[in-house]
């Protein structure tokens, strides 16, 4: 997916000293071409500039020193004692100590002579001494080597020193000087209204600092310097998103216009009227549809506010004007929720639909190709299933694709490729499965046109959240015993996250017996990834209508359910789960008339971030708060699920810390579209790769 895997672009050509061996280890640190090398910034800065009189310097400093040897001998201590070496410079006094060592360095440390040592001074047992510091001896008559300007300390991997890193960087840098790399890319006028330095000056002054320069604004990122680097990073992954959308913008798809008979029909007969923010979210992408372009629409809304009915009547518009409806899901739980949904909604309508499932039996499965293929069956739901070679639709006309994390963008043009009717692309209606922070949905969602649903429907009532031990579970139980005496029902999710289905199966077993034989009174239902789907639907018959009181359940349950009379949830483990996952599994309750509560149970003591997340749970029920959070705790490559893909994975940037300049990029980005074409292209080579994180169409 890299660039890596393909050809080299941009090689290390007429660099000495670069050897496939080399060039390896560079890729390890993301580096493949010269102006990598450029790119990749010091994590700090040592000062070696100046000497420091020995009688100044301090515990905690890094400093460089001179002094001769007055003393060196081993004393007790490590695997096979220390060696001991005292340097003085007339002003002060300075212990050397060294754990490991080599005879013959050993040797050379004798009494009388100079040495120039680099390191940081710790409090000795007899005054200041520096452990392992970097030293060399200094022949009578030799200048102390001490640096022009500060000295980086860049990221390294295995087989790749320091001074390695510093000579390449250092080529690459007079490279730039020459004009051979590091091309200018951002205009002169961005540059003047945002206050920034040219390339070459932010570069210049990262990787080869005087003395002077701010470190403290550096490291903290705030430097101009480094925004500038940042704001161009940005914007390149931006213009990437933007160039793949109207690449796909570019080519024709179906006009779909119905008279909308079916989308009122389903209206009517819907037990609900929809929500002003539904009704303007279901415009937009009715809106979209009509048109000649495919949608490119994201819809994004809390958990709970309703964003199946959308993705039903957007599929019953596309049926309507005889198109076929591809809906995807990320996992066969979400699948067969969406697919009963659908099944409820649309069937009356005399439209049908099916599922692709893992469960499907061959023969059926064969079926359900046939009958999508020939027509009869207009829409089908199911996972990543759908992309499987042999499942055709010759008129899709909408793709709806629900993401828990974001899907490739790959995977979903594959779904798009699907579409038999060659000269035509489908619609795309991504909706996400949890709120997305807005700075990320602008950045990793840059392709899309995005709508919110911002509201919940009417009638949710309140959910007082707590955090208790789970040494308190006998006040837990009493507290399911009276819910359910008053007709109530109740939740209880036990959580053991990374193990096997079959093992967080026997822990929910387990669980529900022992809650049996606590609360014998009451009928107690369980169900867990494990069990046949047959038997799960049981289960959740029960539940639904009542007959069930305590639903006992590993996370499979996180989806999809929707008994609006539980107003109690038990989560077990809490501390284990992902602040979206608490969310999310929360979102069951607090959908009937009485107010609802959630208990956050922990085992053992609450390390400080499981603290945290707990604590934001307590404080709000806003998803868009929720998922800020999680953003800022856990970054945004996890919090898209997309660590591994490397899909939005950023060098320099952080959307957590860099927030404020997006307003910027947003803008320059059109801009720079619109009036500097050609600069767009060397941005996002430069930066994203030929091979193009985000797939090319
Ligand atoms: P999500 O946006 O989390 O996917 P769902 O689409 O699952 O939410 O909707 C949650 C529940 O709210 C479902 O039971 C759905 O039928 C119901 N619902 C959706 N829209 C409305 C509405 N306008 N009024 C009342 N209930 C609604
Ligand atoms: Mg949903």
């Amino acid at each position: 997916m890299s660039a890596a895997a393909g050809a080299p672009e941009l090689p290390f050509a007429g660099w000495e000293g670069i050897d496939a061996r080399r060039a390896a280890r560079l890729a390890k640190l993301g580096i493949r071409k010269i102006e990598d090398l450029l790119f990749h910034l010091p994590l700090r800065y040592e000062d070696r500039s100046r000497i420091l009189p020995l009688g100044r310097v301090r515990p905690g400093q890094s400093v460089l020193v001179t002094g001769v040897v007055e003393l060196a001998e081993m004393a007790p201590g490590g695997r096979r004692g220390r060696l001991l070496c005292r340097i003085s410079d007339g002003t002060g006094c300075l212990t050397l100590q060294f754990f490991n060592f080599y005879p013959s360095q050993r040797k050379r440390l004798h009494p009388g002579v100079r040495l120039q040592c680099y390191g940081e001074v710790r409090v000795g047992a007899v005054g200041p001494q520096m452990i392992h510091p970097q030293w060399r001896v200094l022949a009578p008559g030799d200048p102390v080597c001490a640096e022009e300007g500060l000295t980086p300390v860049y990221p390294a991997t295995e087989g790749l020193n320091q001074a390695s890193l510093r000579r390449l960087i250092g080529g690459a840098l007079k490279e730039l000087m020459a004009g051979r790399a590091g091309a200018e890319l951002l205009p002169q006028r961005l540059r003047e209204e945002l206050g920034l330095p040219t390339l070459l000056e932010a570069l210049r002054l990262l990787h080869a600092p005087s003395p002077f320069a701010a470190v403290t604004e550096i490291m903290a990122r705030r430097h101009p310097a480094v925004r500038r680097i940042v704001l161009e990073e940005l914007l390149a992954h931006r213009l990437s998103l933007l160039r793949l959308r109207s690449q796909q913008l570019a080519k024709p798809a179906p006009r779909l216009l119905g008279a909308g008979e079916l989308l009122q029909a389903c209206l009517a007969r819907l037990p609900f009227q929809l929500t002003p923010a539904q009704v303007r979210v279901m415009r937009e992408v009715a809106g979209d549809m009509t048109q000649a372009r495919p949608m490119l629409r994201l819809v994004q809304g809390d958990v709970g506010c309703g964003k199946t009915v959308i993705a039903a009547l957007a599929a019953l518009t596309a049926v309507e004007a005889g198109w076929q409806v591809a809906f995807m899901a990320p996992t066969e739980l979400l699948a067969e929720q969406h697919y009963r949904n659908f099944q409820r909604w649309l069937t009356p309508l005399g439209v049908e639909s099916t599922w692709f499932t893992s469960r499907l039996t061959s023969t059926s499965r064969d079926e359900h190709i046939r009958r999508l293929a020939n027509g009869e069956i207009r829409v089908a739901v199911g996972t990543h299933a759908l992309f499987q070679a042999r499942v055709d639709f010759p008129r899709l006309g909408l793709a709806i694709v629900d993401e828990q994390h974001r899907f490739g963008v790959h995977q979903r043009l594959a779904l798009k490729n699907k579409s038999g009717a060659q000269d035509v692309q489908p619609h795309q209606l991504i909706m996400t499965a949890t709120p997305i922070p807005r700075t990320l949905a602008m950045t990793a969602y840059a392709d899309l046109d995005v709508s919110v649903i911002d509201e919940l429907p009417p009638g949710r009532k309140p959910i007082t959240t707590v955090v208790i031990p789970d040494s308190r579970r006998g006040q837990v139980i009493e507290r399911i015993r009276h819910a359910c005496a008053e007709g109530r029902q109740a939740y209880w999710v036990c959580t053991l996250v990374g193990e096997s289905e079959a093992i967080q199966a026997q822990a929910a077993e387990v669980t529900a017996k022992r809650l049996q034989e606590s609360l014998p009174e009451l009928s107690v239902g369980l169900v867990h990834g494990r069990m046949k789907g047959a038997q799960k639907e049981l289960v959740m018959a029960g539940f639904e209508s009542g007959q069930v009181q305590l639903l006992v359940a590993t996370t499979v349950i996180e989806v999809g359910v929707d008994v609006p009379n539980a107003s109690l949830m038990i989560i077990e483990n809490a501390e284990r789960l992902g602040l979206a996952q608490l969310h999310q599994l929360r979102g069951r309750i607090g959908r009937g008339e009485a107010a609802s509560s959630c208990v956050l149970m922990y085992h053992g003591r609450l390390s400080r971030s499981a603290r945290a997340r707990l604590g934001i749970l307590r404080q709000t029920r806003d998803g868009f708060r929720i998922a800020q959070c999680d953003l800022e705790l856990r970054g945004p490559g996890e919090l898209l699920g997309i660590r591994q893909t490397g899909e939005l994975q950023y060098r320099v940037a952080d959307l957590a810390r860099d927030a404020d300049l997006l307003a910027d990029v947003q803008r320059w980005a059109a801009l720079l579209l619109q009036d500097y074409p050609d600069r767009v292209d060397a941005l996002i080579a430069r930066w994203i790769g030929e091979g193009e994180r985000y797939a090319q169409v």
